[in-house]
């Protein structure tokens, strides 16, 4: 077994929970993103989906590093519009569960709800 220096948890690098959720209710709101014909699906309780957080948490981390190297434009064109593909996706994540959390009336960007106190990423 090697030793890794990822184990333990003082030494991890990167970005807290807290600070990943900020990003996810910052960046998402900024979406303006419900197509009309309703193939974009997605829940306001994103993180009680594995797979959707697990997809959000490497875009934070991508986005981090673009943001860092002035990279932005190939972070929307080869991670966002690629995870956006399958994320919103009626075969994505919240394909079962998405817009119908969404109330009527509701404002046409996706919205969030903060994790409960006890979630973890
Ligand atoms: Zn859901």
């Amino acid at each position: 077994m090697s030793q890794s220096a990822g184990q333990n948890p003082e030494t991890v690098e990167g970005p807290t929970q807290e600070e990943f959720v900020a990003w996810v209710q910052e960046f998402l709101s900024r979406l303006e993103s419900v197509d009309r014909s309703s193939n974009r699906h997605w829940c306001p309780q994103w993180w009680a989906h594995t797979e959707a957080v697990d997809r959000l948490a490497t875009l934070h981390a991508q986005w981090l590093v673009a943001m860092e190297e002035n990279s932005m434009s190939s972070w929307w064109v080869d991670h966002f519009d690629r995870h956006a593909a399958v994320l919103f996706s009626p075969h994505g994540p919240f394909g079962d569960c998405g817009t119908a959390h969404v109330a009527k009336g509701a404002r046409r960007t996706l919205t969030t709800q903060r994790p409960p106190a006890e979630w973890s990423w």
